[in-house]
């Protein structure tokens, strides 16, 4: 991607774990894309991983602590961004969790422990996200999370991540119509399977790769650059006219019948 889309744009990217994760891959592409980054990280034992990544873009991107379950962290976050950005224009959100031992079996034996933790973790952190980040997005904005397919089809181990993914997507409607009057735009980026440390915890997941890359209408698999290209349309001013969507990047899958 060489357009310039995001050229003076300033944004906070949660959810790099790896080089392998989505968020690095979108954080690439919107820094390619001209804009100003900061991150996250989740406990101190990833901090230094971060920030070597980080340390490979141009110029230099404040990485700051999150936990997105901690009310304080988020409160801590919007303080540190007021005071080191001032503003914010768009906030990506490439997170989920759950318990291992609810990505295998059956959906029917998820504990209500492991049900709210994938709901808190998942879903209801695009929500105390988006509230934190709207009081800095004076001129408008745009907030993108990343789900999948199986918030509304039951996808084999898929489980209580799925259910979690379908409150995801329920939120980013009814962000998009809060935060409309404030020209904030809130849409989702609906995944293929890509392999990453989060994709690896799901039963079952290179069954799942094979089986979309036989059936999905571009016969293959995304590639992880693919969804950071559509992520960083969705961040710049190219989709301003869009909001409270949940966009396909999937080389097709979603479509297919028998
Ligand atoms: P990933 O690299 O493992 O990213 C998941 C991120 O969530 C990690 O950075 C992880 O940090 C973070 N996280 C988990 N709990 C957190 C918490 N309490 N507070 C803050 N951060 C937390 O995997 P990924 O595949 O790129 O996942 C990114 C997003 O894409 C997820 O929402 C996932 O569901 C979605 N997605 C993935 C695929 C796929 O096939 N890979 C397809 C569609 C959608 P730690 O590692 O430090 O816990």
């Amino acid at each position: 991607m060489t357009m310039r889309m995001l050229e003076g744009k300033k944004g906070i990217i949660l959810g790099v774990a790896n080089k392998r994760s989505i968020a690095w891959a979108i954080a690439k592409a919107s820094s390619d894309a001209g804009a100003t980054l900061a991150f996250t990280y989740q406990g101190e034992k990833i901090k230094e991983k971060v920030e070597e990544l980080v340390k490979t873009l141009p110029g230099t991107s404040p990485v700051y602590p999150c936990d997105v379950t901690s009310d304080d962290d988020l409160a801590r976050l919007q303080e540190n961004l007021r005071q080191d950005l001032g503003s914010v224009d768009f906030l990506v959100h490439s997170i989920a969790f759950a318990d291992r031992k609810d990505l295998e079996g059956i959906f029917l034996d998820t504990s209500r422990k492991g049900y709210l933790l994938a709901q808190d973790v998942s879903s209801y952190s695009l929500t105390a996200l988006s509230r934190m980040v709207a009081p800095l997005m004076s001129q408008g904005g745009s907030i993108i999370t990343l789900t999948y397919l199986g918030s509304e089809r039951a996808v084999k181990n898929y489980n209580v991540m799925g259910v979690a993914k379908a409150a995801l997507e329920a939120s980013v409607r009814y962000l998009a119509v809060d935060l409309g009057a404030r020209q904030i735009r809130v849409n989702a980026v609906s995944a293929g399977p890509v392999n990453t440390l989060a994709a690896r915890g799901i039963s079952g997941f290179t069954e799942i790769l094979d089986h979309v890359a036989h059936k999905a209408p571009l016969q293959r698999n995304v590639e992880i650059e693919e969804v950071a290209n559509a992520s960083v349309f969705l961040l710049s001013p190219l989709s301003s006219g869009i909001t409270g969507e949940v966009i396909y990047v999937d080389c097709g899958y979603n479509i297919v019948g028998i």
